[in-house]
């Protein structure tokens, strides 16, 4: 499947694979067995879960809020022999529920376990850099060079303008490229563009490339890109239910397009693996997406809190980047980012560091309970 594997560091230097973890190397006296493909291979490092004390987690953005009620119910209803049976490979009816709350018709609807396998499905799909290099900003979602490293894309990494926003002008710039792919709200700084910026961007750009926007966090308060989507037959949203519908382990994610680009989603997903999305996480989603009022009042709880976080913040001199997600990117000057991670870790919270360049002075918060701000301010503020 992968025929060659071209790492191009871009024109910036290349973001460290995110996460406070050290990386393990492969065993060596298994190296006749190894692939090149995989000895080459640089994972992407998921959000530490550590188990050796409990700690209060503000590190992988997941939602300090129970999922919607409705699905404690469907669970003690649920008929367990269903699960004899293999879930449907297509996820109709979950599909169908989605368009009708998107507005779209559900062939225009793609379903993944977990919006990272759409994502990877995207790469596999849409990039190909033999037409140019894969766009995306220098300062995004870690996982999108781990992709093309996998899949064998060359990739550029556009500079991000002075207050560490996505810069349109940047990407509009560069002609010779094979697609686009950005998160909005980004990740990890939470900075947002609007939806005037990204038709401007979808105008200027070439027809014949795909533009991936990754929506995982355009419920905290963003606009969504999905009207644009009938002027632009080459954009796709990848959105999640792990964020705004507290979902995380229930791994379900879906992308959103023209029909033809879903189907050769599809296409991907059958070459790979017909059943990634199991029975119960089908029918979880589709209740989940039954109870718009519930996720409703509680996506508001989470930007309030984020909200009166930043003010706070700010009153004590942090620096905070402003964000539409269900997260802050936040600085004190003086103090590298990895020296904040450490110091609230002794204290039992949890938050997350980068360290590249553009990165290394700020950590990523995530934004939990009113009480959890209440906690992280005070111990912000004793420590630093
Ligand atoms: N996109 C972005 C920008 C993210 O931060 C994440 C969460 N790590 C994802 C996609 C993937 O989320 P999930 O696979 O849980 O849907």
């Amino acid at each position: 499947m992968i025929k060659r594997i071209i790492i191009s560091r871009g024109s910036g230097t290349r973001l460290p694979v995110r996460g406070n973890e050290k990386k393990k190397k492969l065993p060596t006296k298994f190296d006749m067995i190894f692939s090149q493909r995989i000895r080459r291979l640089t994972p992407y490092t998921p959000g530490e879960q550590p188990q050796d004390r409990k700690y209060l987690k503000l590190n992988t953005n997941e939602n300090p809020y129970p999922p919607s009620p409705r699905i404690a119910d469907l669970l003690k209803s649920f008929d367990f022999e269903r699960l004899r049976l293999y879930p449907d490979p297509l996820c109709t009816r979950l599909r169908e529920k989605l368009g009708e709350k998107y507005g779209v018709h559900s062939n225009q609807v793609f379903v993944s376990n977990g919006s990272d396998e759409a994502l990877s499905f995207c790469f596999y799909t849409f990039f190909d850099s033999t037409q140019g290099k894969l766009l995306f900003p220098a300062v995004t979602y870690s996982f999108y060079p781990v992709y093309c490293d996998f899949y064998g894309i060359e990739y550029e990494k556009v500079p991000m303008d002075a207050s560490l926003a996505i810069d349109c002008d940047e990407l509009i710039k560069r002609k010779d490229s094979c697609g686009i792919i950005f998160s909005n709200p980004n990740a990890p700084t939470g900075t947002y563009l609007s939806l005037g910026g990204i038709a401007r961007l979808l105008q200027n750009y070439p027809r014949k490339n795909a533009v991936v926007i990754d929506e995982a966090y355009i419920d905290f308060g963003g606009e969504s890109a999905l009207p644009l989507l009938k002027d632009f037959s080459n954009l796709l949203i990848v959105r999640t239910f792990s964020k705004s519908m507290s979902l995380a382990g229930l791994r379900l994610g879906f992308a959103i397009g023209h029909k033809d680009l879903v189907d050769a989603l599809f296409r991907a997903k059958d070459a790979f693996n017909s059943y990634p999305v199991d029975t119960l996480a089908q029918l979880i989603g589709e209740v989940a997406l039954s109870d718009d009022d519930y996720y409703r009042a509680l996506t508001q709880k989470i930007i309030s809190n984020r909200d009166r976080f930043s003010q706070e913040l700010i009153s004590i001199g942090w620096r905070v980047l402003p964000s539409k997600a269900n997260f802050l990117f936040i600085a004190r000057k003086g103090t590298p980012g990895k020296d904040v991670y450490l110091r609230l870790k002794e204290k039992g919270i949890l938050v997350r560091h980068f360290d590249g360049q553009l990165t290394r002075d700020f950590v990523r918060v995530t934004i939990g309970k009113a009480e959890d701000m209440d906690r992280l301010f005070g111990t912000l503020k004793d420590l630093f």
